[in-house]
């Protein structure tokens, strides 16, 4: 038994070699892939639900690798995060979202302003660095204030929320929105609300997958959106995938929505012939 469980110990400390070994090379490769052009930010957009218009776009981080093709930010993300490197891939692409924001309201100035909506991660915010780099952005793109919007996960603000409510609150005082992500699956998430400073939270897709289904899930989402605006604070659902999806939320008076039947995440070009 004694030399099977060393052999089993063996195996496993392999298949954790292995894990190691492809996050570091994952770092390597990372490391140097916004200079070789292989990282670029795609836009999914966003629309309200009141009178189904364009109002705004998420930016989203994508990553073409030489030989594995397109890596999921899912995975990417966290290797990012974890090695530091998103201090300076986060910066990037919030200056190309709001270069691309202010190029369309350009070329289109007839088409009311539209925000762009930068995700920022948990380090990204613990550095302190945050409201200094948006200021530089606005600054150096004139992308205004108001059409820039900033997500942040539980996460981020989980641990120290006097710290993370103090940044938020500077981003506020200027004019940026700040919206909590992926909203209903931490554990904590009405507690935040009442120490963190948000305009508004993104339902989580998991709720909204079936909300056509599951009576639980409805009466949940139609919570989340009543509470929030009780406390005055807008509602996003991400993940619509269907027109009856699309109906129920509008009837529950879910402010805007994202998702793969309303439009799928696209380059700034292909975004931009949504605005003709
Ligand atoms: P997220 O912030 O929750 O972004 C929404 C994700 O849902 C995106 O995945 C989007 O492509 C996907 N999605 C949109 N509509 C639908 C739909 O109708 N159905 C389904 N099943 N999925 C939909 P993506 O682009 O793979 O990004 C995954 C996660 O990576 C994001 O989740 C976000 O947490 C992170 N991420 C992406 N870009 C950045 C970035 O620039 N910075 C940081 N810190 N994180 C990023
Ligand atoms: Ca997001
Ligand atoms: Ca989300
Ligand atoms: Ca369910």
């Amino acid at each position: 038994a004694k030399v099977a469980g060393k052999n089993c110990y063996r195996f496993y400390s392999r298949a954790m070699d292995q894990a190691v070994e492809r996050r570091v090379r994952m770092e390597q490769e990372l490391r140097g892939a916004w200079e070789r052009g292989e990282l670029s930010v795609a836009y999914q957009p966003v629309y309200r639900l009141r009178d189904n218009r364009l109002v705004g776009a998420e930016a989203l981080l994508r990553w073409h690798h030489p030989e594995q093709g397109m890596v999921s930010p899912a995975v990417f993300i966290d290797v990012a995060e974890q090695s530091g490197l998103i201090e300076t891939i986060g910066p990037q692409v919030l200056r190309v979202a709001c270069r691309d924001a202010m190029r369309w309201q350009n070329e289109f100035p007839t088409v009311e302003p539209l925000f762009v909506s930068v995700n920022v991660s948990p380090r990204q915010l613990r550095s302190g660095e945050l409201p200094g780099l948006v200021e530089a952005c606005l600054r150096e793109t004139g992308l205004p204030a108001s059409q820039l919007h900033v997500e942040l996960t539980e996460t981020a603000v989980i641990g120290d929320e006097l710290h993370a409510s103090t940044l938020l609150s500077r981003l506020r005082s200027i004019g940026v929105k700040v919206w909590l992500d992926d909203f209903g699956t931490g554990f904590s998430g009405l507690s935040h609300l009442r120490r963190v400073p948000v305009d508004g939270v993104k339902i989580d897709r998991s709720f909204i997958a079936d909300v056509l289904r599951d009576p639980d899930d409805l009466a949940l989402t139609t919570a989340i959106i009543a509470m929030a605006h009780s406390l005055g604070i807008t509602v996003v659902a991400e993940g619509v995938e269907k027109e009856g999806q699309y109906a129920i939320l509008r009837e529950r008076g879910c402010d805007l929505a994202q998702g793969y039947w309303l439009g799928h995440p696209s380059s700034a070009q292909d975004f931009a012939r949504l605005l003709i």
